[in-house]
């Protein structure tokens, strides 16, 4: 079986391949990810919150968001020589990817960018992937951000559009895609995916997976977050997403969207190894790790980077060094 890249991908076909006979889907979702790549490899990824909280937005889910009373204490932007000195402490320990998470709404063209524009710099200097996830951005900010060495961006799109105003009001589903598209503009290549466990029907994450697989070129990164239940927020008595779900959801990802690194990010902490096991079979190829158990914010946990060595050590996995990840794909017809 030889899966292609497509860009036309009707709701139905998504549906039938998310709703396969379980073996059946693993199987053909782990065929396809040893087509597109290195069964073997397994990106580590950092987020560092060079800023974290007092954000004026309202997602449903979020610690940071200063709607909510939440265990989080808002902090000013970090200073570049921490961030630095945390990107290097992470290098050491087999991480490849760094991510630069700011609580923001979006890039005002102010000192603080260019703050962030000197870290970005700073760490792609050390020879690590850099991601930058600041909220919006207008194509001007991807230029620069472009310029000075970025290498992906993270704008998540969460869920299906018709879902996305239940979650957050502060903001459209088109000023997420215009954001995408802004950094299509540039080199910088683009990261956006969701998040499972918010509510929304089955229905609405395949929606959500369409709209990611009809991009084209499609994002060369696709977060796979499963909720991570924060005390404070609207979202904080949510059920745990069943397993079975997130393991079709990553399958059918990998399936239609078959170059792109996927990444198994928020809510891997709940899950055992043998849970993350599948994950990988079908196709997840990333993980987010740390020294200090945490991830996104203060409240939402990461497995420690010696656990997790210690997993893929025991899974016959090795990390993958940087920039051997997805390409972008049929970027030069698209950008002519
Ligand atoms: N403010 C920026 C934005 O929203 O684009 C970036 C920061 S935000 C931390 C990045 C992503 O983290 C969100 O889009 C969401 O998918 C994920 N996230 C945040 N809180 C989460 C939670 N409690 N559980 C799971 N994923 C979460
Ligand atoms: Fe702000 Fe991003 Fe959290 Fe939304 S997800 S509240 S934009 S930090």
């Amino acid at each position: 079986m030889s899966v292609g890249i497509r860009y036309d991908w009707q709701k139905e076909e998504i549906q039938a391949i998310y709703n396969t006979p379980l073996l059946e889907l693993i199987y053909q979702a782990a065929s396809t990810h040893r087509q597109y790549h290195d069964p073997t490899k397994i990106q580590v990824c950092k987020l560092i919150s060079i800023k974290t909280g007092g954000c004026p937005e309202d997602c449903s889910y979020c610690a940071q968001s200063s709607r909510y009373k939440t265990e989080v204490t808002p902090q000013a932007l970090l200073e570049k020589e921490t961030v630095v000195s945390i990107a290097q402490q992470a290098k050491a320990n087999g991480v490849s990817r760094v991510c630069m998470g700011a609580a923001w709404r979006e890039v005002r063209d102010n000192s603080q960018f260019e703050h962030v524009l000197a870290m970005v710099k700073e760490v792609t200097a050390l020879g690590l992937e850099v991601c930058c996830t600041l909220g919006m951005l207008t194509e001007a900010q991807a230029q620069r951000l472009s310029d000075a060495g970025l290498y992906a961006y993270n704008h998540n799109l969460d869920t299906s559009q018709d879902y996305y105003s239940t979650i957050i009001t502060t903001r459209t589903y088109d000023d997420r895609l215009n954001t995408i598209n802004n950094v299509r503009q540039t080199n910088v290549t683009v990261c956006s995916g969701g998040i499972l466990g918010l509510g929304e029907s089955v229905d609405d994450r395949l929606a959500m997976l369409q709209t990611l697989a009809t991009l084209r070129p499609h994002p060369e990164s696709v977060p796979i977050n499963i909720l991570s239940q924060v005390s404070g927020t609207p979202l904080e008595d949510q059920p745990d997403v069943p397993i079975w779900d997130v393991i079709r959801m990553i399958a059918t990802t990998r399936l239609v969207i078959p170059a792109a690194d996927v990444r198994l990010s928020a809510g891997r902490a709940r899950l055992s190894q043998v849970e993350q096991a599948l994950c990988f079979l079908v196709g997840a190829n990333s993980i987010f790790s740390s020294d200090d158990g945490h991830m996104l914010t203060v409240t939402t946990p990461c497995p420690g980077y010696s656990a997790d060595q210690e997993m893929l050590n025991l899974l016959g996995l090795e990390t993958r060094p940087p920039f051997e990840g997805a390409k972008k794909v049929d970027r030069e017809v698209v950008l002519g």
